[in-house]
């Protein structure tokens, strides 16, 4: 879509501002041919593998988002408010729910449509609850900063509750042993350890975490090696690793067990894996895997249309030799990297190569200063994957955060808000205390 200023340019509509969109809405913004129009439900941007530490209180509310109006200001793309409902694939237009204020529900913005030249879907995932009983109405999910602050805000007031009883254990049960469910009970461990020097609360020596999954070790998607690994850190630090048991059911204050147990737990934490988001069954004639993922391409396009594309989490894109690309913030980052090379080109009519993923291994945080994962094998096939463990990975599994704030702000900035982190850390209390 052209404008007075800009006769001949190409718009290009991207829906969601999260590890893919923003990073891909930031390189394109760049460009003089192209308009970017950054579209996203919520008015700031998380990078989401940080939610594990705002939910243990080790980062405070706000410290890691970025305004889309602001960045999109400095980065040269417009930034949309409002929640994707449907897309016109003839039309070339989508259309955006009305947007509300949260408290008030006052109106801000009623229903609009939206015109496209190329459109990129990057709307993520949701976490999975497998139709499992009172997962909805009783646990808690880290899918969203808000989540995150609301289970903060539950530990924070079953903490101070315990300092008050004596016999008041705090019990918090986690479902998922993957990444997100064994960086959230080693924060937790953390947090508490940092607040047992605050007056009356009692830190680590009232907290029972219980880890459950189904998988038969907890990472079951690495070398038994790293699982070994996490698994000993995490029984070192008093968690209740239970694999290979599934959830049949949630109640109010425990979890059921498929072996008959029953776990009581005050806070129930659901992270048991993700899934598409129901909407878009009803978004437009794409090809859906069973995950309600979109089916995409080599070069990232959904089946059957040239100018929708797909990328992070929302796609599901098969790798040549089996298996698809796993959804992780780190093939989210690729892939925007790809567009923003490949879209140009497309957009020139030029001829573009497929995306091709490289693994960059697995690293999982264990704590302040620790962190357990392997990087992919030396020789490609065949080969076992390198572990790495200790105080190096966590060093390189903090470089992943650095890395999405350089492609965000620029190595200066970037660098900046790495030592404002440092200041903050050694001035104020280490774990949110609110
Ligand atoms: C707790 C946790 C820890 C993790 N740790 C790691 C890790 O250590 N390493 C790693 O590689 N990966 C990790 N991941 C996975 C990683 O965060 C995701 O794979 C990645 O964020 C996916 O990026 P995305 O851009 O596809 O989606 P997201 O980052 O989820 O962004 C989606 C965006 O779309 C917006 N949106 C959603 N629906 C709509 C709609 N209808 N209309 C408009 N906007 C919409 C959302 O507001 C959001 O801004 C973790 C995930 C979680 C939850």
């Amino acid at each position: 879509m052209a404008t007075p200023q800009n006769p001949g340019a190409h718009t290009v509509v991207i829906v969601g501002g999260g590890a893919a969109g923003i990073e891909l809405a930031t390189k394109l913004g760049k460009r003089h041919d192209l308009i970017v129009v950054l579209v996203d439900r919520d008015a700031s941007h998380f990078w989401k593998p940080r939610l594990h530490e705002l939910a243990a209180g080790l980062l405070g509310d706000g410290e890691e988002a970025v305004s889309y109006l602001a960045h999109g200001q400095a980065h040269g793309y417009r930034y949309e408010p409002g929640a994707l409902k449907r897309i016109d694939v003839d039309a070339r237009s989508i259309a955006l729910d009305e947007v509300r204020m949260p408290v008030t529900n006052e109106l801000i913005l009623p229903p609009r449509s939206l015109r496209y030249d190329t459109l990129v879907l990057a709307f993520g995932s949701r976490v999975n609850d497998f139709g499992t009983p009172g997962v909805l109405e009783h646990c808690d999910m880290l899918d969203s900063p808000a989540q995150a602050v609301a289970l903060r805000r539950k530990i924070l007031a079953l903490a101070l509750r315990s300092a008050g009883d004596p016999g008041q254990r705090i019990r918090i049960g986690i479902v998922g042993a993957g990444a997100t469910g064994v960086e959230l009970a080693a924060e937790l461990h953390h947090a508490f350890n940092d607040m047992h020097r605050y007056g009356g609360l009692k830190g680590t020596s009232k907290l029972d975490i219980t880890l459950m999954d189904m998988a038969p070790r907890v990472l079951p998607a690495v070398d038994p090696r790293t699982s070994a690994s996490a698994e000993r850190i995490l029984e070192g630090m008093g968690v209740d690793v239970r694999v290979g048991v599934g959830v049949d059911a949630v109640a109010p204050q425990a979890f059921h067990l498929s072996d008959g147990n029953v776990v009581p737990c005050d806070i129930r934490v659901w992270a048991a894996g993700i899934t598409g988001h129901a909407m878009v069954e009803g978004l437009g004639p794409f090809q859906l895997s069973k995950d309600k993922r979109i089916v995409v391409d080599e070069r990232l396009r959904a089946q059957g249309m040239p100018h929708v594309y797909a990328v992070g989490d929302c796609a599901f894109a098969r790798l040549p030799h089996g298996g698809t690309v796993p959804p992780t913030a780190q093939a989210a980052h690729q892939q925007a990297n790809y567009l923003a090379r490949a879209l140009p080109k497309a957009i020139r009519g030029e001829t573009v190569a497929p995306f091709v993923y490289h693994s960059k291994g697995t690293l999982v945080s264990l704590g302040e200063f620790k962190a357990t994962g392997e990087l992919p094998p030396v020789v490609a096939k065949g080969g076992t994957p390198i572990p790495m463990r200790g105080l190096l990975a966590k060093v390189v599994y903090v470089s992943l955060q650095h890395m999405h704030r350089v492609a965000l702000h620029g190595w200066t900035k970037a660098n900046a808000l790495w030592l404002a982190d440092w200041l903050r850390d050694t001035t104020l209390p280490p774990v949110k205390l609110h």
